[in-house]
């Protein structure tokens, strides 16, 4: 069957006969001759030729054992297959021989032998087309191609079965995959049986299978026994990643021609090899004397042992990991001051202590590099810009990043490794992050210290301390490795939201920088400077797109969140976004439509129109998009009936306002408690019944039938609603104290107060923590006065100045004090009765 038209092959060949192996067409085939016959056709064919056509021979497979091979021409094998020879090269050693780099063009059969000598020239039959086939074997299976169609799917979904089991990382397998789905139907059964591991038999059969139908015939069950065979080895060896190699491995200087490759078969020598190569990487990873003599002797080992042993793919991955560990690479720092302020101020809004002790402490490594100064440990609520800041200190030295989390770690070998006698032994995760990085000097922000657990398996903390200790970090070991690691190179920077629970030991090596919450006014700032440009970005949209006025963000601020840091409102910026992309795109598209309908525009009104940009998000907008407010100002509601009070919180995640309810019925004096509490709570709760009951008559309180004692035949029920955070115990004292005396005197407490502090049982109040983040809980949530210690004045200096002027604060040394500034018009019996001698600010 000759072919019917598209391009032709010459009718008269010179022929190559090779016992190297079997060119298909579609391959591509490197070739060494060294036969008089094959040597003469190289010299005066090839290399003397000066047109296309001249490089274009066949090439037969030889059947002959090349041990006997004498001057005769042995009988050639009927079908071979013409291709182009793309590449020569010669030498004399160890013998004159050329090699050819051939690509398979098509099949031919041999119709008569013209000579023999210099080589041997015949007229030959083009068996195969040679056209430009377009339709890839994916598409065009019709009805008619009957029994041809249906073959070549199958063959088809087994080659894509084959390679789904590779390593798609490795580049060749994913280049192939591409390959397969743009192939013609026609080329496939070539392409990949010259891939796939066959015997030169079963390539013979394949390239004398001259119709299409019986090719697929004969490569299917080829490419089947591949399947079957690498899902045993997969079974068996799951973790060595040299199986897939050994079944496509590229040909060294092969590889790609145009469309065409060739993956050449396992190199015998491949074991050898690739420990020699090992053992190369190794040497040439500089790691220390002692890692390297532990890699020499693994690598012996490995040397030793079978290939299907489970041992050695542990030992093959241990080695790896050692080659790829940077034991001497490191970036260059390069540290600016001033350039780091610019940048640390660019990325960060407000902050300026923090900032300022950074920039400090960068100060001081540039003087001394060596410094083994304390870790940084920046504590603070979620949110407020913790792990950034650890980032642009990374970004100012040039130095790469890394991020552990430490939240729930409560296993030493996470931090320090599994020993390597373990199935599925791992690194921990100082080792994986400096695998990661790939330099021994990044910057590692250990997330969440305070989150440590412990357990049975150890104590991560106390491990985490060797990696922190610079007396002992220059030789840190890990489990796996088992060989010492020089950590002394690392920057350290810790977070926290809380020191109250990070393990005492590792808070002495740490220097704590307090990161407080921000105030509504800070919010919207960041929000507008670094939230909403980073979530426009990260959505493809510009400022022409979308605009989201302050007015907008501080309903945000105020409605849709609460909270200390930002993250939940960089979240909802993020959702807006989103919705505006999605109107964006629908414009877009509204707007090709119009432009395609004859009818002009579309009406206005239609749903489909383009909107006007950029969109701006007002309040309506911002309800449609974020759904009904979350959070609306509940306090005033809430303090409509006496025994009930508005206590502040410090809680991990930022300040907050806490509610205290009191109820009393008849009883023989029982003090109920609900509510999540502490031990401290309860003592905080009795010291304020003793308080009030020993005070009753001066404050003219009663029990429910006006008698002296509040306690007389009435039981108290006290309760501390909502949150999920124990609340800190003691300065929720002048609190209780409040609501209780709300309910014995049956007086309504303020609506707009809120307060913090501790007591003692003669009725001093003693100063408290975290005023700062309870401040701002106060005036995020609408509260206009705070009653605080007297001694925590000071710590209003810390505030900014808008807080100050929008709230007024009284400072109480004693109860009575507290109680005159808590109601209105002052408490009745308090000596202080009508004045407010403690006031600080306006009113
Ligand atoms: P943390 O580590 O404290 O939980 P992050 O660093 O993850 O918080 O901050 C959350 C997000 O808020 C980040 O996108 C960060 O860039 C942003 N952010 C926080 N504080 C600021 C600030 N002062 N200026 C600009 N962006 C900030």
């Amino acid at each position: 069957m000759a072919s019917g038209g598209g391009i032709k092959i010459p009718s008269r060949l010179p022929l190559l006969l090779t016992h190297e192996g079997v060119l298909l067409p579609g391959s591509t085939v490197r070739f060494s001759v060294d036969s008089p016959r094959n040597m003469s056709l190289v010299s005066q064919r090839l290399l003397r030729g000066t047109s296309l056509k001249s490089t274009i021979i066949g090439v037969i497979p030889n059947s002959r054992d090349p041990e006997h091979d004498t001057d005769e021409l042995p009988t050639l094998h009927k079908i071979g297959t013409a291709g182009i020879a793309v590449q020569v090269v010669g030498s004399n050693w160890p013998k004159p021989h050329y090699t050819l780099l051939i690509t398979g063009l098509c099949r031919f059969s041999v119709s008569s032998l013209l000579k023999e000598r210099p080589f041997v020239l015949a007229e030959v039959e083009q068996l195969d087309k040679l056209e430009q086939y377009t339709t890839p074997a994916t598409e065009g299976v019709t009805a008619e191609d009957g029994e041809l169609g249906e073959l070549s799917q199958q063959f088809y979904q087994a080659a894509v079965q084959l390679l789904g089991m590779l390593d798609m990382s490795v580049p060749v397998v994913a280049k192939f995959r591409r390959l397969l789905d743009s192939l013609p139907r026609e080329t496939l059964p070539d392409v990949v049986a010259s891939m796939i591991r066959t015997s030169n038999m079963e390539k013979l059969q394949v390239l004398d299978a001259v119709s299409l139908e019986e090719r697929f015939k004969k490569a299917l069950p080829m490419l089947t026994k591949q399947i079957e065979g690498l899902k045993l080895l997969q079974k068996t060896r799951k973790t060595s990643p040299d199986n897939e190699k050994r079944v496509l491995s590229v040909r060294k200087g092969g590889g790609f021609v145009g469309r065409q490759f060739n993956l050449e078969e396992e190199d015998e020598d491949e074991d050898g090899d690739d420990a020699a190569a090992l053992e190369r990487k190794v040497r040439g990873a500089s790691m220390p004397e002692a890692a390297l003599r532990v890699c020499l002797k693994e690598l012996k080992r490995l040397k030793k042992m079978p290939q299907s042993m489970p041992e050695y793919a542990l030992t093959r991955n241990y080695l790896d990991l050692m080659v790829e560990l940077p034991w001497s690479k490191s970036t260059k720092d390069c540290l600016d001051i001033r350039a780091a302020r610019t940048l640390l101020d660019n990325d960060h809004y407000a902050m300026d202590k923090l900032k300022r002790r950074v920039l400090e402490y960068l100060a001081v490594r540039q003087l001394k590099a060596s410094l083994k100064g304390p870790i940084l440990c920046f504590v603070g609520p979620p949110g407020v810009g913790k792990t950034s800041v650890g980032r642009s200190i990374a970004r100012t030295l040039g130095r790469e990043f890394h991020r552990i989390a430490l939240g729930g770690v409560c296993d030493q070998s996470d931090i320090r490794g599994h020993r390597r006698t373990y199935v599925g032994s791992m690194p921990g995760r100082i080792i994986n992050g400096l695998k990661t990085v790939g330099v021994n000097n990044p910057v590692f922000l250990l997330d969440e210290v305070d989150k440590l657990g412990k357990s049975l398996q150890g104590d991560p903390a106390a491990a985490l301390l060797e990696v922190l200790d610079p007396e002992q970090n220059h030789s840190f070991t890990d489990h796996y490795l088992n060989v010492a690691f020089d950590l002394s190179q690392v920057l350290f920077i810790a977070t926290a939201n809380t020191t109250s629970t990070i393990p005492p030991a590792l808070l002495d090596r740490m220097e704590v920088l307090q990161v407080p919450g921000y105030t509504q006014e800070e919010k919207v700032e960041i929000a507008h400077r670094h939230l909403i440009p980073n979530q426009l970005e990260q959505h493809g949209l510009t400022p022409q797109q979308l605009h989201i006025p302050q007015d907008t963000t501080q309903d945000v601020i105020s409605r849709y969140t609460r909270e200390a840091g930002v993250r939940s409102l960089e979240r909802k910026i993020g959702a807006i976004c989103r919705a505006v992309a999605v109107k964006v795109a629908e414009g877009h598209r509204a707007a090709k439509t119009e432009a395609l309908t004859p009818e002009g525009p579309t009406q206005p009104g239609d749903k489909a129109a383009p909107p006007e940009m950029p969109i701006v998000i007002d309040h309506v907008a911002l309800k449609d998009i974020l759904g009904a407010p979350l959070f609306e100002m509940e306090v005033s509601e809430r303090l409509t009936l006496p025994g009930v009070a508005l206590g502040l919180a410090w809680t991990p995640l930022g300040g907050e306002i806490m509610f205290v309810e009191a109820s009393r019925m008849e009883g023989e004096g029982q003090l109920t408690l609900t509510g999540q509490l502490g031990d401290v709570m309860k003592e905080s709760a009795h010291l304020a019944i003793s308080w009030l009951r020993a005070n009753a008559k001066t404050y003219q309180l009663t029990n429910m039938v006006g008698g002296p004692d509040p306690l007389e035949g009435t039981d108290i029920h006290l309760h501390f609603p909502a949150g999920a955070v124990t609340k800190d115990g003691p300065s929720a004292g002048v609190t209780i104290v409040t609501c209780l005396a709300s309910l014995f005197s049956g007086q309504l407490v303020r609506s707009d107060v809120a307060m913090t502090g501790e007591i003692t049982l003669r009725g001093l109040v003693l100063p408290v923590g975290g005023i700062k983040d309870k401040v701002l809980a106060a005036h995020r949530a609408g509260v206009k006065r705070v009653i605080l210690p007297q001694r925590n004045e000071k710590d209003l200096e810390e505030l900014p100045a808008n807080v100050r002027a929008d709230l007024d604060f009284v400072t109480a040394g004693n109860l009575d004090e507290v109680l005159n500034a808590a109601f209105d018009g002052g408490f009745p019996g308090t000596t202080s009765t009508g004045a407010l001698p403690q006031l600080t600010s306006k009113l």
